[in-house]
């Protein structure tokens, strides 16, 4: 299958990354969002990566204005009428997740692979709301997508195999690392790591330790590179409670239940990272 054109949509953390990495790869590339102002700052983010590229040398001006000029904006899921394949990154909840992928099913052309990012949620539900599920596949990048190699390649359950095959093929020519897992809560990645996170939050909300501490722990004498209070920060807190959510319902077991702690933060809106403030401050 000849994937030329791609839409992402959502302009945010991980929808920025995806589109810089597709313009990157030579895919001509619509970034959707809601609204004029999340477009941009999706754009703003691809720039400053892109600007960086140029100044450690990766890359020269007319390289990242080459890359740049691939991006279009779009505002309406309309402007997916002619593209190969879409991959959505909007926020972690069913019933949007559904509603955007019910609304592709009407305006993609039929070849069009329906892709998600989704951390969590099951493929196969998000399937059920189009008449194509054989052609909808989770494709889950790592945060920071510029950074990181891994993509989880979810099959749903009718998912076929010319198109999985498809996307093993578009994520190595991303310079990525496919793996193939299949559709279980949480999947692998966020099945282990959101556990840990939630049980680290319940370590601070006991009063076992610090922030600080319990950060420093995993770091200095597990050799992670980042505690997980940080990694939550950065993953940010309203993505972190929903897949706790998710692996609470999806296996009924008490031992996924969401700190109390996520909870209230989440409804203070301290997100983490991108809103300035989680279990730090940010600038
Ligand atoms: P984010 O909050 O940074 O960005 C979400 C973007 O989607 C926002 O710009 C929002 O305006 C846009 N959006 C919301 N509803 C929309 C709609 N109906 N149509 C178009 N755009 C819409 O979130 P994020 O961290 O980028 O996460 C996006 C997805 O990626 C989620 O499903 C999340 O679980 C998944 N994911 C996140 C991470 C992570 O570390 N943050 C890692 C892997 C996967």
């Amino acid at each position: 299958m000849n994937i030329q054109k791609v839409m992402v949509i959502g302009a945010g953390q991980m929808g920025s990354g995806i589109a810089q990495v597709c313009a990157q790869a030579g895919y001509e590339v619509k970034l959707n969002d809601r609204e004029e102002k999340f477009f941009d700052r999706g754009l703003q983010t691809i720039t400053k990566n892109l600007s960086r590229n140029v100044e450690k040398g990766r890359m020269t001006e007319d390289e990242k204005q080459v890359i740049l000029n691939k991006i279009t904006k779009s505002l309406s899921l309309e402007d997916a009428n002619d593209v190969d394949i879409v991959i959505e990154a909007a926020v972690e909840n069913m019933e949007i997740k559904q509603s955007i992928f019910k609304q592709l099913d009407e305006i993609t052309p039929a070849h069009t692979i329906l892709a998600t990012n989704t951390s969590s949620l099951p493929i196969t539900e998000i399937a059920a709301a189009t008449n194509r599920p054989e052609q909808v596949i989770g494709m889950h990048f790592m945060n920071p997508v510029p950074v990181m190699k891994l993509v989880e390649i979810i099959r749903g359950l009718a998912t076929n195999d010319d198109i999985y095959m498809a996307i093993e093929e578009m994520t190595k020519k991303l310079n990525k690392v496919p793996v193939e897992v299949n559709d279980f809560p949480g999947f692998v990645a966020n099945r282990v790591l959101m556990p840990m996170i939630n049980e680290a939050i319940y370590t601070l909300y006991e009063g076992v330790a610090t922030k600080e501490a319990i950060d420093d722990v995993m770091k200095m004498g597990m050799n992670h590179p980042m505690g997980p209070l940080q990694l939550a920060d950065f993953i940010g807190l309203d993505t972190c409670l929903y897949i706790m959510e998710v692996l609470h319902d999806g296996f009924g077991d008490s031992k996924y239940r969401p700190c109390p702690l996520l909870r209230k933060y989440v409804k203070a809106g301290w997100l983490g990272k991108k809103t300035g403030r989680g279990f730090y401050i940010y600038e």
